[in-house]
């Protein structure tokens, strides 16, 4: 359900009863804090499949020294395994961060059903990029607790500067 403007409105009426999916931004949310406690950039995500968590993952890029070791494809591989397969079409992605050309690739391959992201990357964002990068099924909902989610990168890269 995409209303654009409408959206917003939704999300903020429901406020304390929460649908699912501001319930699962939650939880990515917290992914993202973890990466934030552990000095990374803060983003995080989650997968579900039928209403259920199935991966998970936070940036390790720091920790890893890892480039690729982006929240989505931490995410995309601990779904993977807790499935048993690698294609994701009846899973959904919640992402904090608008995904990188990469994990846009990633989501393509894993065939994710439904991608939500909450703040746009107006840097390194795919749809600035690679907007053809998603699976042509991919059902994409963006700006889903689009400041939260905007509020803890701005933290992170001012508390850098201090
Ligand atoms: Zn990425």
């Amino acid at each position: 359900m995409v209303f654009c403007g409408m959206k917003t409105i939704f999300v903020k009426k429901l406020g304390k009863t929460m649908n699912d999916d501001s319930f699962f931004m939650k939880r990515a949310l917290m992914e993202a804090q973890k990466a934030f406690e552990a000095g990374e950039v803060p983003i995080g995500a989650i997968i579900t499949c039928k209403g259920q968590i199935v991966g998970r993952g936070h940036n390790l890029t720091e920790t890893l020294n890892d480039v690729t070791a982006h929240a989505e494809m931490q995410a995309i591989t601990s779904a993977a395994n807790t499935l048993g397969g690698k294609y994701l079409n009846e899973c959904t992605l919640y992402v904090t961060v608008e995904p990188c050309a990469m994990c846009a690739g990633a989501i393509g391959w894993a065939q994710i059903g439904k991608l939500v992201y909450g703040a746009d990357d107006d840097k390194r964002g795919y749809t600035h990029y690679a907007p053809h990068a998603l699976h042509p099924k991919t059902i994409v909902e963006k700006g889903l607790m689009a400041e939260e989610c905007a509020q803890l990168m701005k933290s992170f890269f001012q508390q850098r500067r201090e």
